[in-house]
């Protein structure tokens, strides 16, 4: 009887606890990913991250037939798919590294609750976090709502373990995966790429989806960059980041193996410094931690205020500001260089994100809810939890958020992050020939720039504004 190993958010090989442990079982093993658009409470995903999936679960499909095996790939909804296809291939066991959403846990509880009356056994792993939610408790045993304290704790809960291998013997099953009562589809035809018309160019030639594109630019990141990470990840000019945000949503590397791999490169280093990027480097991942821990705790982040006194925010409806914003034709070069090399790439620098979504939140008086679903459809990394934290974050209205009356001026922000003006020269070709002195105001230049957008607000009537919006909430 052969061994399910249920992928979903975990599209690698390599620490992959689930697989692992089927490996260790014996048995033959049956490499299953669902697509299910049908369940309530799952979001479907936005255009870019279906181009990823798309490309991640090609890269499994591969490596698994370089070993003799294959990917079977199903439509529907996962809580019935599951117990079906389990019964249909006679399997001892079905294994899953777990997720956190609402959604997913329903889905994934159901999927447990079915196997165990079929008599099959269902075992779920962590391959997602370094620390599950529920790991990490203030002394009260609440959940936290403060990084620094959370971070601390989660110190003291030991470091995360070394990351698994590829399992070395991994007896795969490579038949047609065709089971009685359930249509198997080819990956082509779950339409996860865009056809006509096809807008995934850019987002083909800046990225290589999957585990060797992981381990290859984790690769590149620590030779190239780890060195000057706390000193230059704020400069978008740099991209001194390790841009593997995409490969962690999809899991096709694991926060184990940055760790881990992290360390090992900086006790390699020299350089006196090194110890301070490494923590600075850890302390990005463990924001990516905290958001789970929040997406755990407060299930409707994505679409509800985490501080309810927001839900009062007199917000504007201007449906040509925040065309102008997504189009990048604000005016304001930081945040239209940021909105263009999103639609063009599915990526953006992280100082960038901020002042962009600052931009729409504060200055346009945009509710966030309706950044966070610009975002989800066009960024490649769009996280379930990653993004809706990082916009209640920015909006003021998030645990731990920024206080809603620091308003960014995407000026100084400019002049300050990309003081030589090369980041937003290389998304505005119409700032080409403009000096660094007045990239970032380019109204100030003596002769007009011609064809760059006029700013769609001003910054300090817009400010106050913000202002008065946030005082009148009490
Ligand atoms: P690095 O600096 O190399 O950091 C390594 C990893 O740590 C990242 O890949 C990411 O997983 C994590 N990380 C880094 N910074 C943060 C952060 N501030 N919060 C949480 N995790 C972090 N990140 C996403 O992964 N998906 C999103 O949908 C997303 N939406 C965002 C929306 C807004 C408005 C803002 C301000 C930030 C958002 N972020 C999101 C967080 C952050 O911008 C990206 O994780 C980061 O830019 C990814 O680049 P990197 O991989 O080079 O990061």
């Amino acid at each position: 009887r052969p061994v399910i190993v249920w992928l979903r958010d975990d599209l690698r090989l390599s620490d992959n606890p689930a697989l692992t442990a089927a490996a260790n079982c014996g048995r033959r093993i049956i490499c299953v990913f669902v697509h299910d658009e049908e369940s309530e409470g799952l979001r479907p995903l936005g255009g870019a991250a279906r181009w990823w999936l798309h490309g991640a679960l090609q890269e499994v499909d591969n490596a698994l037939r370089a070993r003799g095996g294959r990917l079977c790939v199903y439509r529907g909804v996962a809580s019935a798919v599951m117990p079906q296809l389990a019964a249909d291939s006679k399997a001892a066991a079905v294994y899953w590294n777990r997720r956190y959403g609402a959604g997913e846990r329903r889905v994934d509880e159901a999927v447990k609750t079915a196997l165990k009356t079929q008599g099959i056994e269902a075992k779920s792993f962590n391959g997602h976090l370094l620390y599950e939610p529920w790991s990490i408790k203030t002394k009260s045993g609440t959940p936290f709502r403060v990084f620094s304290a959370f971070w601390r704790a989660a110190h003291e809960a030991g470091e995360a373990s070394q990351p698994l291998d590829v399992p070395s013997r991994l007896n795969l099953f490579h038949g047609p995966c065709r089971q009685a009562s359930t249509p198997r589809v080819e990956l082509a035809d779950l339409a996860l790429e865009p056809s006509s018309p096809d807008w995934a160019g850019g987002l083909r030639s800046n990225w290589r989806p999957g585990e060797a594109g992981a381990l290859a630019q984790l690769e590149f990141f620590l030779e190239e960059h780890l060195n000057e990470y706390a000193d230059l990840r704020d400069f978008p000019g740099r991209l001194a980041t390790s841009r593997l945000s995409p490969y962690l949503r999809f899991g096709n590397i694991s926060p184990r193996q940055l760790w881990h791999a992290a360390e090992a490169a900086a006790n390699a280093a020299t350089n006196p410094g090194v110890h301070r990027n490494l923590e600075k480097f850890r302390s990005e991942l463990g924001w990516r931690e905290f958001s789970y821990h929040l997406l755990y705790y407060n299930p409707e982040i994505s679409s509800q205020n985490l501080q309810t006194r927001f839900d009062g925010m007199p917000w504007r409806t201007d449906a040509d500001a925040i065309r102008a914003w997504q189009l990048g034709k604000t005016g304001y070069p930081i945040v239209d260089a940021g909105m263009r090399e999103l639609w063009t790439t599915g990526w953006m620098h992280n100082r960038v994100r901020m002042v962009v979504a600052s931009f729409l939140v504060k200055h346009l008086l945009i509710d966030w809810r309706q950044g966070e679903a610009w975002f989800w459809d066009t960024l490649v990394d769009a996280d379930p939890a990653n993004n809706a934290a990082s916009w209640q974050w920015v909006a003021g209205s998030g645990a731990d958020a920024a206080p809603y009356f620091r308003v960014f001026n995407p000026v100084l922000q400019g002049e300050k992050f990309d003081p030589d003006g090369r980041y937003v020269k290389r998304w505005l070709p119409e700032l080409d020939g403009v000096s660094s002195s007045v990239v970032h105001r380019p109204w100030q230049r003596g002769s007009k720039v011609e064809v760059y957008p006029e700013r769609i607000v001003e910054h300090d009537f817009a400010r106050q504004r913000a202002l008065d919006a946030f005082k009148g909430l009490g």
